[in-house]
């Protein structure tokens, strides 16, 4: 396998995932956050960087390797990692219930984890102070400061930004973010004893893919809105799955449904290092947490069903027992789910994990680099796949990346201006 070298590359071939730990590691006068010509948060760079530098960045990028992991507590699940404990459940407060992104497992956690003096706050993203579009990372340290920050943001995020100043700070935190937010966090405890020390939970959300904030735009865009009027953006929430809703300054007011946003015509790219995931369902997190979509005909439906449902996992012992004692002091509640009730709910997870031995021996053959999924079970899944699914992820991958459209603009370019993408 060829690992990229170099920041540099990683931007350029479509393997960063944003999270901003690379400024943090470096700091803002070498690199800074920013979104890109194609709408991620990508690195700009401020200045040439040093060789000790760029290792120092290498060691801990998801986008060289995920080679940091959980401590594996559990025989892996072929798909979908190790499980110490699996249960659908919800917050038991129905204000964080309706206002999160299902049932606001992973807000009430947040919460307990706070108000029961376990960590002095959260790290994890919220809505810009600057612009309802965007999102920014916070350390909120009240039950007000992260509820206003639970709900799903398909959009950029760097939530890893200012990381190692508050590990400088001496702070005990609990994390939440995407899976890949947590691998690079996992990488970063192989190097810095104090992440394990000082970040003694990591929460995940299920993760199918984060798109560019051209989506958010064409969203702006399709209701008939100038993106500086708006003053409320919600992609989802309150309500189950809930619908996006805009809000403008002079206070008129959209929305439509979760299927209308992602299932209709609606242009928005995935970043390319989504396309080649191997972990949407948080394997290197002590608790994940995902929908608890209500079947119809064997598929998951995604209609309005009222008050919100969470299928959770726990990875560690950890996990688990900040679960356990989340339900018995009366933050969340827990009903049973199966193993099999899960595989049927959330194969889109299975289909894409299944994927990416052949999408990987795509970019393989085309020269390209490409993560080391370390323990991701990547060769176990991809022998289960199908010859029809090997081939078009195989196919698809190579033609992708001989047409150069596995390619990012260079991290010294500009920035992204919103209505460069149409839908
Ligand atoms: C990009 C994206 C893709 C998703 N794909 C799937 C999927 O394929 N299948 C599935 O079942 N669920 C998916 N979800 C997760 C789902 O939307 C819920 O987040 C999950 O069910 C947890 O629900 P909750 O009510 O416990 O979350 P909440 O209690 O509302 O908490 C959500 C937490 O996620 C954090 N967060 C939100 N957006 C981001 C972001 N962009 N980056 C980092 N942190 C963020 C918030 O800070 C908050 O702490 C996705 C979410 C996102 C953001």
């Amino acid at each position: 396998m060829r690992a990229a070298a170099s920041i540099e590359e990683i931007v350029e071939r479509g393997l960063c995932t944003g999270c901003g730990a690379c400024e943090s590691l470096l700091g803002g006068e070498a690199l800074r956050m920013g979104l890109s010509p194609e709408g991620f948060m990508r690195p700009r760079r401020q200045r040439p960087l040093r060789g000790d530098e760029q290792q120092a960045v290498m060691q801990v990028c998801a986008g060289r390797s995920q080679q940091g992991a959980a401590p594996v507590e559990a025989r892996p699940h072929r798909i979908f990692g190790p499980m110490l404990h699996l249960a659908k459940g919800h917050a038991t407060d129905a204000d964080i219930r309706f206002r999160s992104a299902t049932g606001g497992v992973l807000t009430a956690l947040a919460v307990y984890l706070v108000e029961s003096g376990e960590v002095d706050g959260v790290l994890q993203v919220g809505v810009s102070a600057d612009n309802p579009l965007l999102n920014e990372a916070r350390f909120n340290t009240t039950r007000e400061q992260i509820v206003a920050s639970s709900g799903s943001r398909y959009g950029p995020s760097a939530p890893l930004k200012d990381i190692v100043a508050l590990l400088d700070g001496g702070r005990r935190f609990a994390f939440i973010g995407k899976p890949c937010d947590v691998a690079t966090l996992r990488n970063l405890a192989l190097v810095d004893p104090r992440v394990d020390l000082q970040i003694p939970y990591m929460l995940a959300m299920v993760c199918g893919g984060n798109p560019s904030i051209a989506a958010t735009y064409n969203i702006v865009r399709r209701f008939g809105e100038d993106h500086h009027d708006v003053e409320e953006f919600r992609y989802r929430g309150h309500g189950w799955p809930g619908p996006t809703y805009l809000r403008t300054k002079q206070g008129r007011e959209h929305s439509q449904t979760y299927d209308e946003t992602w299932f209709s015509n609606l242009t928005y790219e995935l970043m390319f290092r989504c396309k080649i995931c191997a972990d949407g369902v948080g394997e290197h997190a002590d608790v994940v947490a995902g929908d608890c979509w209500v079947m119809e005909d064997g598929k998951p439906s995604h209609r309005e069903a009222g008050d919100g449902w969470n299928m959770h996992i726990a990875r560690t012992e950890r996990g688990r027992q900040l679960i356990e004692d989340a339900v018995v002091a009366g933050y969340i509640r827990e009903e049973a789910f199966s193993v099999a009730e899960l595989e049927a709910m959330h194969d889109d997870h299975g289909t894409k994990k299944r994927s990416v031995l052949w999408r990987l021996a795509g970019l393989a053959l085309a020269g390209q680099p490409y993560p080391d999924y370390g323990t991701l079970r990547v060769a176990q899944a991809g022998l289960t796949a199908s010859w029809r699914e090997r081939w078009a992820a195989f196919r698809g991958t190579l033609a992708r990346s001989l047409k150069r459209r596995n390619r990012e603009s260079p991290i010294i370019s500009g920035t992204f201006v919103p209505g460069t993408k149409t839908s």
